[in-house]
């Protein structure tokens, strides 16, 4: 990453940081520009609606991953930001997401518990991020969700109910519904939810005219090309949450198209 935006400073592109887009720049801005490529990310974590959520030690994992990881939580008070360091942590998802979370957690020197609402079989995450979570010592409980965050000051624990596997459903995989009377609880101080995320609204709201699929994504043709004008767009706010290089992709074949439409015109 650091030898590509090297590449990209020494082509002579004006970085404007700090600025957010919506906020401090007003997106009218933008559009006085030949052409905007928006790769504003898929960075809003989605939250289960639990009660007990707003507890303090509950976190999404990008909050978590964030402080530890970019903010040198686990460094406290060296640095500036906090992070509750669990003694036990239950991590709430099935992703590369929540592996890298249950790992942190495990490392900061919680006992982990990662809560899945599907079989091991279906967990979404890459096997090596598997095996890797539990050679560090994450404990896996499968077919199994998340109810409700007990707690008074801060959380005590995390109530769940087991889950039957049901017919297939649209992703193929059997349907996950709940076991009537099968709940009990987790003890936990720090529950943190991996279940996902979506782009941030902040920018794409403020563009009406731009069409956005079911989840808020940019809507784009195969060259990245959105519903506006001379507005292009690429990366997770486009796929949804994926990887660096289709992202890094993605950007390269709008960069492309972009070159093209300016010499066009
Ligand atoms: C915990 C975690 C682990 C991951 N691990 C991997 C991995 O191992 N390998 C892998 O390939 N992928 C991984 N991913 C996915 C990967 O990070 C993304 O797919 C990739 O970063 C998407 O790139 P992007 O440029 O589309 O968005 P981002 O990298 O999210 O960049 C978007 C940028 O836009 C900024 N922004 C947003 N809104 C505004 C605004 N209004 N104004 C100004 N700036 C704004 C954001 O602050 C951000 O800096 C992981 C993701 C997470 C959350």
């Amino acid at each position: 990453m650091q030898s590509e935006i090297e590449t990209v400073i020494t082509l002579g592109v004006d970085l404007k940081l700090n600025h957010l887009v919506g906020r401090s720049v007003p997106v009218n801005e933008l559009l006085n520009f030949d052409a905007v490529f928006i790769g504003t990310g898929a960075g809003l974590p989605y939250f289960m609606g639990l009660p007990g959520e707003n507890l303090p030690g509950v976190y999404s994992a990008n909050e978590f991953l964030t402080r530890v990881n970019l903010m040198h939580a686990d460094q406290f008070p060296a640095f500036d930001t906090p992070v509750k360091r669990g003694s036990r942590v239950v991590v709430v998802g099935g992703g590369n997401v929540a592996m890298d979370a249950a790992r942190v957690a495990r490392r900061l020197g919680g006992e982990v518990t990662l809560v899945y609402r599907r079989r091991k079989e279906d967990l979404p995450a890459r096997q090596a991020e598997i095996a890797r979570a539990e050679e560090e010592g994450v404990a896996f409980v499968m077919c199994t969700n998340p109810v409700r965050i007990l707690g008074e000051q801060s959380v005590t624990g995390v109530e769940c109910v087991r889950q039957e596997m049901g017919a297939e459903d649209a992703t193929k995989r059997p349907e996950p519904t709940p076991i009537p009377g099968s709940e009990f609880i987790l003890e936990a101080d720090v529950c943190v939810e991996a279940i996902g995320q979506g782009p941030n609204p902040l920018l794409i709201h403020e563009l009406p005219a731009l069409a956005r699929g079911k989840r808020g994504n940019i809507i784009v043709d195969e060259n990245g090309h959105s519903s506006i004008r001379h507005v292009y767009a690429g990366g997770d706010v486009a796929t949804g949450a994926a990887t660096v290089i289709l992202a890094m992709g993605a950007a390269k074949t709008a960069a492309h198209a972009i070159d093209r439409m300016l010499k066009e015109e």
